[in-house]
This record gives C-alpha cells, sequence and structure tokens, in this order.
C-alpha cells in the first residue's frame, strides 16, 4: 500500500477521539450538525438510491451511515484504525443497510477497483493530507465517467484563521485545539485546478456559514472559509 501520503500524527489525532465519533455533543458535534445540509447538497445533485457510493476520510461514518439510510450502497474508507472499527460497531448497532468500511488509502483502492464508483464524497478530510492533489487524482480516478465527486474543505485566507482555528477552537471550542493547521487549508483556486488537472469538471462551488449565536448552519455562495465542491467526472 502507498501510505507516503497519509500523516500519521493526523491519524493518532483522530483515533485518540474515535469512542466519540456518534456522540452528538463531542468534539464532532459540528459534523453532526452539518451532516443534513451536506447530504440535501449530494442528493440534489445526484439520486443515491442504488447508488454505488464511496467515502473517502469516512471516519466515524456519519456521511456514510446517512447515505446507506438514503437508499446508496456506501463502501467507507479511512486509515484511522479505531475510526473504521467505531463506524462498523455503529452499523451493527444500528442495523445500517448497505454500509460497509474499509482501512485502505484512496490512492491503492484507485488501483484496485477503478471507475467502479458512481459517486465519490471526501469531505473535510483534504485539509488533513500532506498532498491533498493525489486524493483528488484517486477520487478521480474511482469514479465511473460522468460521476459525481464532492470535496469539502477549508478556505486559506486571514478570515478562515480567524473564524475556523482562532473563533472555532480557541474562543467557541466548536473543535480540539489543534484539529487544524492552517498551512494545509486549500483555496478554491487551487482544489479547482487540482479538479480540472484529474479530468473532473466543477458543477458547484458553495460556502458553509456558522451563526455562533444561534448556532446555525447554512449553504450560501461565500467560500472564504469552509466551501464545498460538487463536480462530475468527464465522460
Ligand atoms: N469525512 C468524515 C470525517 C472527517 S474527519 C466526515 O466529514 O464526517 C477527517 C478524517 O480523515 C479522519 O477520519 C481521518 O482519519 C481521515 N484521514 C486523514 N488522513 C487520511 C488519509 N491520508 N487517508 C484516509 N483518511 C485520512
Amino acid at each position: 500500500m502507498n501510505t507516503s501520503n497519509v500523516d500519521p500524527a493526523e491519524l493518532a489525532k483522530f483515533s485518540e477521539l474515535a469512542h466519540r465519533w456518534w456522540d452528538p455533543q463531542s468534539e464532532f458535534r459540528p459534523l453532526h450538525e452539518i451532516n443534513p445540509l451536506r447530504l440535501a447538497w449530494i442528493q440534489k445533485c445526484v439520486l443515491l438510491e442504488n447508488k454505488q457510493v464511496l467515502d473517502v476520510g469516512c471516519g466515524g461514518g456519519i456521511l456514510s451511515d446517512a447515505m446507506a439510510r438514503a437508499g446508496a450502497h456506501v463502501t467507507g474508507i479511512d486509515l484511522a484504525t479505531r475510526s473504521l472499527k467505531v463506524a462498523q460497531l455503529h452499523a451493527i448497532e444500528t442495523q445500517t443497510p448497505r454500509v460497509t468500511y474499509q482501512e485502505i488509502s484512496a490512492e491503492a483502492l484507485a488501483e484496485q477497483k477503478p471507475q467502479s464508483f458512481d459517486v465519490v464524497t471526501c469531505m473535510e478530510m483534504l485539509e488533513h493530507v500532506p498532498d491533498p492533489s493525489l486524493i483528488v487524482k484517486a477520487c478521480a480516478q474511482l469514479v465511473k465517467p460522468g460521476g459525481w465527486v464532492f470535496f469539502s474543505t477549508i478556505n486559506r485566507n486571514p478570515q478562515s484563521f480567524l473564524f475556523a482555528i482562532l473563533g472555532a477552537e480557541y474562543i467557541l471550542g466548536l473543535l480540539p485545539k489543534g484539529t487544524h493547521e492552517y498551512a494545509k487549508f486549500i483555496k478554491p483556486s487551487e482544489l479547482v485546478n487540482d479538479c480540472r488537472a484529474s479530468g473532473l469538471q466543477v458543477q458547484q462551488l458553495k460556502g458553509m456559514q456558522y451563526n455562533p449565536i444561534t448556532r446555525r448552519y447554512w449553504v450560501d455562495e461565500n467560500t472564504n472559509v469552509n466551501y464545498w465542491v460538487a463536480t462530475q467526472r468527464e465522460n
């Protein structure tokens, strides 16, 4: 397996918290809260029912589980062993149908099973890997021609430093300190370039906002901090 595009410290961070993935009041609360929003956005682009879906960097399976419940056949992959065990256990306990989890890198799976999935999701993961362009490329190889690939990550500018690191980690305490590293944030232009270079056509670019007073999230056109990209593989 090609393990060079992995930061062991990043995997350790997530493994340490693994037992809390499904506690909606835990460090993963923001992921639970945005999950209905991102699921709705994906479903606006593509019908999930009976589709083969790959969730790259699935963690405890928050999104994988929701997509499977929406009727997709979902494979969740991650390299954090403990997170995957939690995901598997959750699927058994809650009897989620049509979901399986596998410890494998996106790059290795792309070699084994190219053009195998109708939909690939890779959410909140690119900002944790040494070379995100290799993950984008692997996702493009994994999806079938005409299929959809969805990414979400964090922009890199003074506002995103203020909101995503100072605000979320140090002032509001939404995330543990050290969750995100500024230098690993990705500008939309960089992600869009990586997508195009891999044969993924960008169909939508959206921003996600949070109001800490009302504690509400919403989606709009402002990509200054958190943003989402929907792409389609060229035929
Ligand atoms: N996608 C999930 C979890 C996001 S947290 C969600 O949005 O709900 C980021 C995840 O990326 C963690 O589970 C972490 O273990 C995983 N990750 C980090 N580096 C990785 C890599 N190189 N390959 C696969 N997964 C990775």
